[in-house]
């Protein structure tokens, strides 16, 4: 059930969004559709979409809770959540705890490597150009963020990062990687201020099984690993969320 009969502002490869009811407000859309390398690889898989509704919602109000601000407000329906309207800055910001994925295949490094402290990187948020590795010095460069945006996306990136260590391994889960998205949106007093948007859900994160390294991640749709579902049911389930 949708409530949606509003103008579509974005449409994404996962997600739509579509203006609020309320001012500076966003409704967002969770699809069903799956894409992996640059949107090469595209599938539909049916109810994906409620389960990273289900779990993006319960990830982001534990992370506003420990004290990184959110865009997210309420989940409305099985597919949509109301959210904050805010200017997504074109950086995606990844924090890695293990060694898999692109990293490996760019550096050679040994898969599976735990690093000593968390590795964050950054990437242009493009799809024409394959979103590029950047650095800090591009950042401030192309003015994507000002300096002080920088240094707090890295402090939130990192506090995300214990915030969902913490809570995965509580249910026997690691977290090998993820990758998060920064809005600016205006304070009451004209200011802008950064807030945590987009989702935090299996598609954006790795997380494998801790005993049994099982991929309970999108890896299971890129690499053909199995079923995705089982996988997102699976988090869904050890989280306790019960979906209806
Ligand atoms: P990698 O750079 O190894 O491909 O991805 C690192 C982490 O960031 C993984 O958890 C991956 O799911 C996430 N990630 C990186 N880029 C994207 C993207 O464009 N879309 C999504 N959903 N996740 C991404």
């Amino acid at each position: 059930m949708v409530t949606n009969i509003n103008k579509i502002v974005y449409e994404g490869k996962a997600k739509i969004l579509y203006n609020g009811l309320e001012p500076k407000t966003l409704i967002q859309y969770f699809k069903d559709d799956a894409t992996a390398n640059n949107a090469e690889k595209h599938a539909i898989i049916k109810s994906k979409g409620i389960l990273n509704n289900f779990i993006s919602e319960y990830l982001m109000n534990k992370i506003e809770l420990c004290g990184v601000p959110t865009h997210f407000i309420k989940r409305i329906n099985d597919r949509e959540q109301l959210i904050k309207k805010v200017k997504i800055i074109p950086v995606e910001l990844v924090v890695r705890n293990k060694a898999t994925g692109s990293i490996v295949k760019r550096y050679g490094i040994k898969e599976s490597l735990q690093f000593n402290k968390p590795i964050i990187e950054f990437f242009y948020k493009n799809d024409s150009l394959g979103d590029p590795l950047l650095n800090e010095n591009h950042i401030l460069e192309f003015d994507w963020a000002k300096p002080n945006e920088l240094e707090i996306m890295k402090y939130y990136a990192l506090k995300i990062n214990k915030i969902l260590t913490d809570i995965f391994n509580n249910i026997k889960i690691d977290l090998i990687d993820f990758k998060v998205e920064f809005g600016r949106i205006k304070d009451n007093k004209n200011k802008d201020f950064i807030i945590l948007a987009d989702e935090i859900s299996p598609d954006n994160c790795r997380l494998w099984d801790t005993d049994t390294k099982k991929r309970l991640d999108k890896d299971i749709f890129r690499k053909d690993l199995g079923d995705l579902i089982d996988g997102y049911q699976e988090v869904a389930s050890r989280l306790g969320i019960k979906i209806n």
